[in-house]
């Protein structure tokens, strides 16, 4: 009787089937993610999504200042002329415009916004309010009310924290394939290969992409109320977005570096952002005087 009952345990832990303790630090990592999760867990202003945050503020504008003077330093930046004068002053208004809105939504970030010389249709915020507007967006965003399209969005990313809840989910996803590498660690390596090849492709256009579509979204609506509180005209806004595609379109696919492959297709933006516009005429109601005029 116990003879055979050995051999059915040798059978057993010799066989085929699949060990359940390989997925003992999966298990960990779930865990460890969702007390992870709790734990750093913050409310963005204005939509009130809760995000994954585990940096200081001042860590993260430490990060933005110290990418942001090595980006200006390679580049041509523009000090004198029209441009940077109506680049600093759209800057000033918008975030006057956040703090009307809500007062607690700027954690006091330096901001600062330059122009950069570069034929890129392009502009990007750094965490901790480091703005920058490449010339060669001009040509798209065509009047002042455009350009604050483009950097009220700008400004919204900085804001919602965006590039520091995307180094934390990042992180994220390397412990959890450094997890699933040790799951995985006795099959054979094109087995291996082969699962750590799915589950990257899976974090990648499951967990980031998605995600950053959603920060696209998010940085679409808060940025058409911070225009609308500054008043800039924000009907401007699903316009701006037709000629973005439009300029995309005529550039060869040479689509610039922001504004690319992580957007939600421009109909479903302009789509969105007509839906959120009688929110936004509201707020210039409230913080100008009447409606802005009809453009051309
Ligand atoms: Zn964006």
């Amino acid at each position: 009787m116990r003879n055979s009952n050995q051999r059915y345990q040798q059978t057993r832990s010799r066989g085929q089937g699949f060990n359940w303790l390989r997925l003992v630090p999966i298990m960990f990592f779930g865990l460890y993610a969702v007390y992870y999760y709790f734990s750093h867990s913050e409310t963005v202003p204005f939509t009130g999504r809760n995000q994954l945050v585990d940096l200081s503020r001042e860590q993260e504008a430490a990060l933005g200042y110290q990418a942001y003077q090595e980006i200006l330093a390679n580049e041509r930046v523009l000090t004198t002329g029209e441009a940077p004068k109506q680049v600093q002053e759209i800057a000033r208004r918008l975030i006057e415009a956040v703090r009307k809105l809500d007062p607690k939504a700027d954690p006091g970030f330096e901001w600062e916004a330059n122009v950069i010389e570069s034929d890129q249709a392009n502009a990007f915020a750094l965490p901790g309010g480091k703005v920058a507007v490449y010339t060669g967006i001009f040509p798209v965003t065509a009047n002042e009310n455009g350009l604050a399209v483009v950097m009220g969005h700008e400004i919204a990313h900085a804001i919602a924290r965006h590039g520091a809840e995307r180094m934390a989910y990042q992180k994220l996803v390397q412990i959890g394939s450094m997890a699933a590498g040790v799951s995985v660690s006795d099959m054979s390596p094109a087995a291996r290969q082969a699962v750590m090849g799915a589950l990257g492709a899976g974090a990648k256009f499951g967990v980031l992409l998605p995600f950053s579509r959603d920060h696209e979204s998010e940085a679409d609506e808060m940025g058409l109320y911070f225009m609308a509180a500054a008043c800039y005209d924000p009907r401007e806004a699903p316009k701006l977005w037709e000629r973005m595609a439009a300029n995309s379109g005529q550039s060869g696919g040479q689509r610039p570096a922001e504004f690319a492959s992580t957007h939600p297709s421009n109909e479903t933006r302009i789509q969105r952002l007509n839906a959120l516009m009688p929110k936004a005429l509201e707020i210039y109601q409230k913080y100008c005087s009447g409606l802005p005029a009809e453009s051309g």
